[in-house]
């Protein structure tokens, strides 16, 4: 078993993103599909469709994230938005982008009225002499910061995202400075993970000694703005009162699936100490071979419950940063729920949380002081299973039942076959779910 720090997978529940295309007209140094770009597909339209279909037909997601590469390079990008817009019954529509084709302020607008209500627009640096040199282009900083000014005065909301590197730990201030008039929805800062260049021969990832106090100072200039803020894959135990802000999880990514054998790897030395060990991911690999652990630089939170290495990373019902993980969010899933109905009251037990995703429906059931997870996956007819259904194979994980109560365990156990049952006689085969975590075979890699 993999911990959450070394498999890192939390899920924000309602959010999915769609690699799209992996085509850019910049070259941040830092990308971390730079290498992917030549060999990487995008999520077909057809793949895209049954995606999107399967979220009209029963929602899970409330939100579709379009990304690439560069997304607005895209020649089919409004047949995309068009279609979630129409058929998945999603809430919000973003688009995650350098915001250079934005400049053209008819462009914008096109993708505004076309469905687009939120921009996640990079900004790595205050001004072109940061952005540009990082972006490899000339305008490349003029180009998106007009297309910002255009996005504020047609009134779509706006989120910035800047990668966290020794490019630009100097200017973070900077950067709140510039961005906060436009009144920003929330403000992303991403610590840059090296997917690539593992021995940081290109000198990117910036040591914690200098990183924390600048990151802490543009979180300061932030709150007194009252521009909110999440941070992505830093020490919660640097940033001191802006602890809080760390929201490590993302949403569901379809994307090439070898995408994820590149991602770094996480630890923290004090990890079982650390009460919010759980939520912070500590370090990367690569920056503890290039820097330490830094055992003297973090501090862990004192440890009030006891700690279990999870078989999971948390679940996340929203993508704010909030001040308490949330294992397994309910959600309102009446098509999953009825597969178990009755199953819970049979026994004298509470069904807690159905949580879905689009690899798994999850349900927790509460039996006095146990619980027990039940757990649907695509049917494979390889892994072990406790039943096969139409669609889907039925297993149980994260047993909680007291020691010495071996009553309890037992109605537990009678439980979990009855859930099995019930999915079994209500399953019609029509239910999707897809065990990949992201696209494989020919239809990920780019036809050369
Ligand atoms: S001690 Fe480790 S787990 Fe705890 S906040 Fe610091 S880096 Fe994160």
């Amino acid at each position: 078993m993999q911990s959450f720090k070394g498999r890192f997978e939390p899920t924000r529940f309602e959010d999915l993103t769609v690699t799209v295309d992996f085509h850019c007209h910049s070259a941040c140094r830092f990308c971390i599909v730079q290498e992917g770009m030549n060999r990487y597909q995008g999520l077909s339209f057809a793949r895209f469709v049954e995606a999107v279909d399967d979220n009209g037909r029963a929602p899970r997601y409330r939100r579709v994230t379009f990304t690439g590469g560069e997304v607005t390079l895209e020649r089919r990008l409004f047949d995309y938005v068009t279609y979630a817009r129409t058929h998945g019954g999603f809430e919000h529509v973003r688009l995650q982008t350098n915001g250079r084709r934005l400049a053209d302020r008819a462009f914008a607008k096109r993708l505004i009225d076309a469905g687009i209500d939120e921009f996640f627009v990079s900004l790595h640096g205050p001004n072109a002499e940061v952005q540009d040199f990082i972006a490899q282009r000339p305008g490349a900083f003029d180009e998106a910061w007009r297309g910002l000014v255009n996005l504020r005065e047609l009134g779509a909301t706006i989120l910035t995202n800047t990668v966290l590197c020794t490019l630009n730990v100097a200017h973070l201030s900077a950067i709140v400075e510039r961005v906060a008039p436009l009144e920003p929805a929330r403000m992303e800062w991403w610590n840059y993970l090296p997917m690539e260049d593992k021995a940081d021969e290109r000198g990117l990832i910036a040591p914690m000694a200098t990183l924390a106090p600048a990151l802490v100072r543009a979180l300061d200039a932030a709150k007194a703005r009252e521009v909110r803020c999440a941070v992505k894959y830093v020490p919660m135990c640097l940033l001191g009162a802006h602890a809080e802000c760390v929201d490590n999880t993302q949403p569901d990514v379809v994307i090439v699936e070898e995408f994820y054998d590149l991602y770094p790897k996480f630890a923290c030395l004090w990890e079982a100490k650390c009460e919010h060990a759980e939520r912070c991911l500590g370090l990367t690999h690569e920056y503890v071979n290039r820097y330490g652990w830094e055992r003297a630089r973090l501090v862990p939170f004192p440890r009030t419950r006891p700690w279990e290495e999870p078989e999971d990373g948390l679940a996340y019902g929203s993508d704010e940063p909030h001040g308490e993980p949330r294992p397994a969010p309910s959600g309102d899933h009446p098509e999953w729920r009825a597969l178990v109905d009755g199953v819970a009251e049979a026994h004298g037990a509470t069904l807690a949380g159905v949580l879905l995703d689009r690899r798994r429906c999850t349900f927790r059931f509460v039996l006095g002081a146990a619980r027990v997870d039940v757990v649907l996956t695509k049917r494979s007819d390889e892994s072990p299973a406790l039943a096969r259904t139409r669609s889907f194979d039925v297993s149980y994980r994260d047993v909680r039942a007291p020691e010495g109560d071996p009553a309890l365990r037992a109605r537990l156990a009678r439980l979990v076959e009855d859930a099995a049952r019930s999915v079994d006689a209500r399953d019609q085969g029509a239910m999707r779910l897809d065990e990949r975590k992201g696209l494989v075979g020919d239809e990920a890699l780019r036809r050369r």
